[in-house]
């Protein structure tokens, strides 16, 4: 088994911790394929995921967050850096360092739902053999019946028929796909879900019935959940930790509730302002408008990557790169921002909360 002395210590209460974690695609040109440049894609990326927490990781589209989902479980190797999974008291193991029969059993524990249920779900199989095609390739089933009662199981767990199982995905709409998604990633009963906006392809209604079920299956199972999106209404309900990115690094991490009423990083500010807010005193608030677009991963500006775009950037933000610090104070839980200005700047968050999503079912 991959040990992982020497890379960094775990936080007591983590189930995954990312030390230093790094991902470059080269920038290739010409016949030869000579490199030109590096896209930066994930930069120096640290965070720990605790056990039986939802951290929610944030940003716009092109911001890292995916790349970093995918270097966790290795769907991606990384360029540099360290993934430390530890399961109860068991010594740390280094996910970056498994050769892929350690990292294949490794990964019946940590386990992704993806963005589109109709592409992430074979058309040509039934969900019998999507849901247990895990339980299958794991050797976690030793009969036929065996393994249609625990698809059963599995779809009742997901609030789906298990008289269902010998139907294809397109008898199935997109809410209930992801249900069936969520039953495949829930067959080996993993630790850790990797929620890939896992709801931003489905209908906001549809949106909150998977967002419950997700939340009463945390509840139920004891999971951990790391949840990437760009939606921070979604985050708000869901997450109990946000650790906002940009440019491929992590501007601002803490707890949900002081990240949205007391935001330390502009770009956090911005991203907040254009979410949906039911609170009356402060719903007709001004949003602020993000011109430009995300840095470009393969020409980052100097400096501060976010001062092209940031309303507060001042000369030292064009030439200093703003490390991440603790600006949360001595006193109580962690809130670490990356702005020179972190503890200066007047931000403008919200409080109240986001309305939580409707309770009924499909
Ligand atoms: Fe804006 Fe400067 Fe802070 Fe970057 S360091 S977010 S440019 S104020």
């Amino acid at each position: 088994m991959s040990g992982a002395g020497g890379v960094g210590q775990m936080e007591d209460r983590a189930i995954i911790s990312v030390r230093n974690l790094v991902k470059y695609f080269p920038i290739e040109t010409g016949f030869l394929r000579r490199q030109v440049g590096v896209v930066k894609a994930v930069d120096d990326v640290n965070f720990d995921l605790n056990e039986g927490e939802t951290l929610a990781l944030v940003g716009e589209s092109g911001c890292g967050k995916t790349t970093t989902s995918h270097c966790i479980i290795q769907a991606q190797r990384p360029t540099a850096g360290h993934v430390l999974f530890r399961i109860g008291d068991s010594a740390p193991m280094d996910l970056t360092q498994m050769e892929k029969a350690e990292l294949k059993a490794a990964r019946r524990n940590i386990r992704m739902i993806y963005q589109d249920p109709y592409s992430s779900l074979n058309p040509r199989m039934t969900l019998l053999q999507i849901i247990g095609e895990p339980l299958v390739i794991h050797k976690m089933v030793e009969s036929q019946e065996a393994l249609r009662n625990k698809v059963a199981e599995l779809l009742r767990l997901v609030r789906l028929d298990p008289s269902t199982m010998n139907r294809y995905p397109h008898a199935f709409s997109g809410g209930q796909r992801q249900r069936i998604a969520i039953a495949r990633a829930l067959s080996l009963s993993p630790k850790v879900v990797i929620a890939d906006e896992a709801v931003s392809a489905l209908d906001v209604s549809v949106q909150a019935q998977i967002l419950n079920l997700l939340k009463e299956l945390q509840n139920q199972l004891g999971l951990t959940y790391l949840f990437v999106a760009h939606n921070l209404a979604v985050v708000k309900y869901e997450a109990d930790r946000v650790a906002v990115m940009y440019a491929g690094k992590i501007v601002e991490i803490g707890e949900t509730e002081e990240l949205y009423t007391n935001p330390r990083h502009p770009y956090t500010e911005a991203l907040i302002s254009a979410a949906p807010n039911p609170d009356p005193d402060t719903k007709n608030r001004a949003r602020i408008v993000l011109a430009g677009e995300v840095a470009d991963p393969g020409n980052l500006p100097p400096g501060c990557a976010f001062h092209p775009r940031c309303r507060y950037a001042e000369d030292r933000c064009r030439r200093e790169i703003p490390q991440l610090v603790e600006v949360g104070g001595e006193e109580g839980p962690s809130h670490r921002a990356a702005c020179h200005f972190a503890s200066e700047l007047e931000l403008a968050g919200i409080s109240g909360g986001a309305e939580e999503p409707e309770r009924e079912r499909a």
